[in-house]
């Protein structure tokens, strides 16, 4: 074995945290194996995919200006719609992120009248805006669609009877949100997500099912267009970009659901036709290539966060047996500087902007301050590791990403030698 603690020692970290990281680790093993399972399963399925679709060579050059027939773009939707097992894809580097996905799928596949219904609760902030919850230029309520919100119970089950009374004539389209984001609901595992369409569809069998897919691809072998869901969104800087895709967003579905955000995302009568591709295609070809074991180097990232937390007596949410539906991991460290500390490890572990401090600051769009931490070398990217936590109570900090699991270990380990080093983890390691 080469002993490593020399190579840690360089980033600062004592030979005592770094002992203890290693004692989490050894009780890992088992879990750890199980994820590089489900990664190793999803590689299988992104090869399949890109193999019944005839990816050539050709494929990862690009078009220009309308970008007509541009066979590289095409094929990937294709890829994306063999992967996801729908009828058809959207796949596009005009699609700016995945608030812009998630609006998209909602803005083309509603009308005038029509209403929304979330029945898992509060979806994602930037969503409010998209809907109209918080009063918004732009927004589906501006247009005249209605939105219903049906919160989960408070043990985290679906609230059946209210979501019934919840669907009415005008009911069109249902939100369900996989990832908890940054709330503390559990979040969603495919089959749960399935259970509630089963439910809805046996209700109304023509209400689309949206899930936004956000942080969840490749964690589990099948995806909620495997359980019913009629359109998958997401973003390609998060899981399914691998860390590669520099831009972008999927909307995966059913025809009808892929043509309608088509003719919005261009225009009516051009629809998927036109978009050209410029020189990106390759990297959405080979990030989606690299996504399952990126997201198998995240997850064990948080699972191994978790742990380390856990066992020093911070809440962890999921905790540190908890099975995984997404990537993201919220520890509350009780205290600001917890919270300040926590992100310049992230930092100071990053390939691309070590050297710099995040402070917390008056972010547009909060009411308190925020403290970031990104190293990254896409811009926002949270598919690598990053980190970021509102300077309030509970001062949690919700972390994800890290394209190596020994990026994700060393980003760990700063935060808790930060920790120590400042005396908010007082525990003696030796
Ligand atoms: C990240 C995220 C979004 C929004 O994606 P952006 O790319 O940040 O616009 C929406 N929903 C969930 C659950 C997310 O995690």
């Amino acid at each position: 074995m080469i002993d490593l603690s020399e190579q840690y020692r360089q980033f600062g970290i004592s030979e005592e945290v770094y002992r203890f990281g290693e004692t989490i680790l050894d009780s890992l093993k088992q879990r750890f194996q199980q994820i590089d399972e489900v990664a190793e399963y999803n590689q299988l399925k992104v090869i399949r995919a890109m193999q019944e679709c005839h990816v050539s060579e050709a494929c990862l050059l690009g078009t220009t200006g309308y970008g007509y027939n541009d066979l590289g773009r095409d094929t990937l939707e294709k890829v994306y719609a063999a992967l996801f097992h729908t009828q058809d894809a959207l796949v596009r580097p005009q699609i700016t992120c995945g608030t812009h996905a998630l609006a998209l799928a909602l803005m083309s596949n509603l009308r005038p009248g029509d209403e929304l219904l979330s029945p898992v609760g509060k979806p994602y902030d930037t969503l409010e805006e998209v809907i109209g919850i918080r009063p918004s230029k732009g927004s589906l309520k501006e247009y005249g669609i209605s939105y219903r919100q049906v919160d989960l119970l408070s043990d985290g089950s679906f609230d059946y009877d209210n979501i019934r009374a919840a669907i009415g004539d005008r009911t069109r389209l249902v939100t369900i949100q996989r990832s908890k984001g940054y709330q503390t609901r559990p979040t969603l595992s495919v089959s749960r997500i399935g259970e509630l369409i089963h439910f809805i569809k046996k209700i109304r069998p023509d209400i689309i099912c949206m899930v936004d897919n956000c942080y969840g691809e490749f964690v589990e072998t099948i995806e909620p267009t495997d359980v019913g869901a009629d359109m998958v969104v997401g973003s390609l800087i998060k899981n399914p970009g691998g860390g590669l895709a520099p831009i972008g967003g999927y909307i995966a579905g059913r025809k009808e659901c892929v043509e309608n955000a088509a003719y919005r995302l261009t225009s009516p009568g051009l629809g998927k036709e036109v978009g050209a591709s410029l020189g990106i295609l390759s990297s959405f070809y080979e990030g989606l290539f690299l996504a399952p074991t990126v997201t198998a180097g995240a997850l064990k990232g948080a699972i191994f966060a978790a742990n380390i937390y856990e066992k020093l007596g911070f809440p962890v949410v999921p905790d540190g047996a908890e099975s995984r539906h997404d990537i993201i991991q919220a520890v509350t460290f009780g205290s600001p500087e917890g919270v300040t500390a926590f992100c310049q490890g992230i930092q100071a572990a990053a390939p691309v902007d070590s050297f710099v401090t995040p402070e917390p600051w008056d972010m547009p769009g909060y009411d308190s301050q925020v403290i970031m931490a990104a190293g990254a070398f896409v811009s926002g990217s949270s598919i690598e590791l990053s980190a970021d936590g509102p300077i309030a109570p509970p001062y949690a900090v919700y972390f994800q990403g890290g394209l190596t699991f020994p990026h994700a270990k060393l980003g760990i380990l700063k935060t808790l030698q930060n920790l120590v080093d400042k005396q908010i983890v007082k525990r003696n390691f030796s």
